[in-house]
């Protein structure tokens, strides 16, 4: 077992503690003000320099080393999401309808333990590492608020990590390029006419509309796509009418898209408009389309991810790295790796065995906790790789 991977273990039952306490007390975005106090606290323990209240409940702390090299940034996403938890486990949230169901809750153990492996180094350390708590990664994109409001500045390399059920502990996941798609969503308003169910001639049906933009929008990504680059349509909602013999005057449904590259979220959207506005003329309809931006796709720079699939296999022989992993899930993370050169990786946490293999945002989502251990060993690497030698 490497050094790292020894201290990080040493360090388990602080990990664990850690991630258990934000497990049973979740908080939603923008609201993690008690997780934001206790991250601040223990930072102020390791005598960083600590900043609160950036995007609302946003903590950054400075690790000063104790010799001149580059300033690492090391990004932690902090919120839960408005779940009702199913885990049934002793740490369970003891918010109604709150649950650390992401795995967020572990990201900012990992990011303490990794503070805590490193202070006690730091005098070794070359640089700088900007440890970046992040609020709001839940569709609510806290990290762009994080970053306007400057933390990313003048760094030279930019980490971050995702526990991942698709995958057992002891796997761990990069790739150069992108790694995580870039996502919108869309909304889309039909106004007909209502009138009773048994006169439809009387009426313009607006689910009648809907039903046929839906179904025609499953075209885009196979019509005018090309076959060798990569989107998704999804629709997730679809609402209209309340009683059964009613045509109703309105429908609405919306979705999200998924694209790597902005080439192909421009051409999705473009075509989600005419669809849906052609469809509509068509049956006489009136429409209203909105599309919203979410995330660009998360990108790993090329060098960096080339430095870090390095130092994870010869720092961790008992971990199986896997150099091609890619997801249309998103991440705000993309904020920062926009602006500053890094890697985006995944940090598997499944145990079929003890049946921890629930999805992220799933009720009964639970993970490893040996993933904790393996997340801050390989972020401490990672960074202290980043810090000492040149790119
Ligand atoms: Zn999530
Ligand atoms: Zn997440």
């Amino acid at each position: 077992m490497s050094e790292w991977m020894d201290w990080a273990n040493e360090l388990f039952p602080f990990n664990q503690s850690i991630r258990r306490d934000l497990h049973q007390h979740p908080e939603l975005g923008f609201q993690e003000t008690r997780t934001a106090a206790l991250i601040a606290r223990q930072l102020e323990e390791l005598g960083l320099e600590v900043v609160t209240g950036i995007a609302e409940t946003g903590v950054v702390g400075t690790l000063k080393g104790g010799r001149p090299g580059p300033t690492i940034l090391a990004r932690f996403d902090m919120d839960a999401l408005p779940i009702q938890e199913e885990t049934g486990a002793d740490y369970a949230s003891v918010s109604p309808g709150v649950m650390h169901a992401c795995g967020h809750d572990g990201h900012v153990a990992i990011g303490l333990t990794t503070a805590r492996m490193l202070a006690s180094r730091k005098e070794q350390l070359a640089g700088q590492v900007r440890f970046v708590f992040q609020p709001a990664e839940e569709g609510q994109g806290g990290a762009f608020q994080m970053v306007e409001q400057g933390a990313a500045e003048g760094c030279d390399f930019a980490l971050a990590l995702h526990l991942w059920n698709d995958r057992p502990a002891g796997w761990v996941g990069l790739r150069e390029g992108p790694v995580m798609a870039g996502a919108d969503v869309f909304k889309v308003r039909i106004r007909g006419v209502g009138g009773h169910g048994a006169v439809p001639h009387q009426t313009v049906d607006p689910i009648v509309a809907g039903a046929q933009m839906i179904t025609a929008l499953q075209t885009i990504v196979s019509r005018n796509i090309s076959a060798l680059k990569t989107g998704v349509i999804s629709v997730g909602a679809f609402h209209a009418g309340e009683a059964l013999n009613v045509i109703p005057a309105a429908a609405e449904f919306g979705g999200t898209l998924r694209f790597f590259e902005p080439g192909v979220q421009a051409r999705m959207g473009e075509r989600i408009r005419s669809v849906c506005q052609g469809t509509a003329q068509a049956m006489g309809c009136e429409v209203e389309v909105e599309i919203e931006e979410w995330t660009q796709a998360v990108v790993n720079d090329a060098t960096v991810t080339g430095r870090l699939e390095m130092v994870f296999r010869k720092e961790f022989p008992e971990l199986h790295v896997d150099a091609d992993c890619q997801t249309m899930a998103s991440e705000d993370a993309s904020a920062f790796l926009e602006r500053v050169p890094g890697v985006y990786f995944f940090v598997g946490s499944a145990n079929k065995e003890r049946g921890l293999t629930y999805s992220h945002h799933h009720p009964r989502f639970d993970f490893d906790e040996q993933a904790l251990t393996y997340g801050a060993g390989l972020m401490a690497a990672g960074i202290w790789e980043l810090s000492h030698k040149k790119s």
